[in-house]
């Protein structure tokens, strides 16, 4: 091997692509040659720069042959004609070493990039999850920022004195969940909050009603109980005329049980 034919392989091999064979002529040169030695580990040295962002490995035995009888059976340019484009192999000594090269080039290339891209999509993924925890803290965030404005909201009513307040009234003695309403027709709000409240089981979660002067019953939402069983809400009440608003809260089967039974009660009264 002449100095000019290991020029011709340095980075192939540095790149690991070159026939095992090939290979060991190439460092047999690289031994006792010193100008070749250094010029390999130059050539290694920047590889291994790829190798921050890839990792190179030798292209697997069947990816190299794919892609070398591939090139052997390319038509070579000019040499066929467009209607008939018969493979041309390629022949001769120069040309056939030529597509072993770059074929083994091209096989490495095409698992770099694959190597490339699991990296880069487990790096996408790992952002991804990242991001998702990060929407799940703002979420709960969010939530309980919700709750301490409803809590706010509830004491600076509470602390009106022209509130109208009432307990909630268990229906039955087997209910343990206490509640209490805070309604401020100045402030066109109401708060109620229950404590105690059981986990309400699949499908069926907690809503409160309330009943106009014993007339018109309106749907207040939906309860959702933390683990201590506590939950809130704060109504809007501007548009509240009547003399009394019975409060009820039922347990029921979603999407609306009207005729769920109701587990608290209170009433919410105009002064005479
Ligand atoms: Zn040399």
């Amino acid at each position: 091997m002449t100095c000019q034919d290991f020029l011709d392989d340095i980075d192939l091999s540095a790149l690991q692509t070159l026939e095992e064979g090939e290979d060991a002529r190439l460092r047999a040169h690289a031994a006792g040659c010193e100008d070749c030695r250094t010029r390999l580990l130059a050539s290694e040295a920047m590889v291994s720069t790829l190798g921050l962002t890839v990792s190179v490995a030798r292209a697997p035995r069947a990816l190299r042959s794919a892609v070398l009888d591939a090139v052997r059976a390319a038509p070579v340019a000019g040499s066929a004609q467009r209607s008939s484009p018969a493979p041309v192999p390629l022949s001769g000594g120069r040309s056939r070493r030529w597509a072993s090269r770059y074929g083994s080039l091209a096989a490495a290339l095409l698992v770099a990039p694959l190597a490339g891209s699991l990296l880069w999509n487990a790096r996408l993924q790992g952002q991804v999850n990242d991001l998702k925890q990060l929407q799940r803290q703002v979420t709960e965030l969010q939530q309980e920022t919700a709750q301490i404005q409803r809590q706010n909201d509830g004491l600076v009513l509470f602390s009106v004195p022209s509130a109208i307040k009432a307990d909630f009234q268990p229906v039955t003695e087997s209910v343990a969940a206490r509640g209490a309403a805070t309604w401020s027709p100045d402030r066109n709000k109401c708060y109620v909050r229950f404590d105690q409240l059981p986990k309400p089981s699949d499908g069926q979660s907690y809503r409160l009603w309330y009943v106009v002067d014993n007339n018109r019953v309106v749907d207040a939402g939906v309860l959702n109980p933390d683990d201590e069983g506590r939950a809130d809400a704060t109504i809007d009440t501007s548009r509240w005329r009547g003399k009394a608003y019975e409060m009820v809260l039922r347990l029921e089967y979603r999407p609306s049980d009207a005729e769920a039974k109701a587990l608290l009660t209170a009433i919410l009264s105009r002064p005479q």
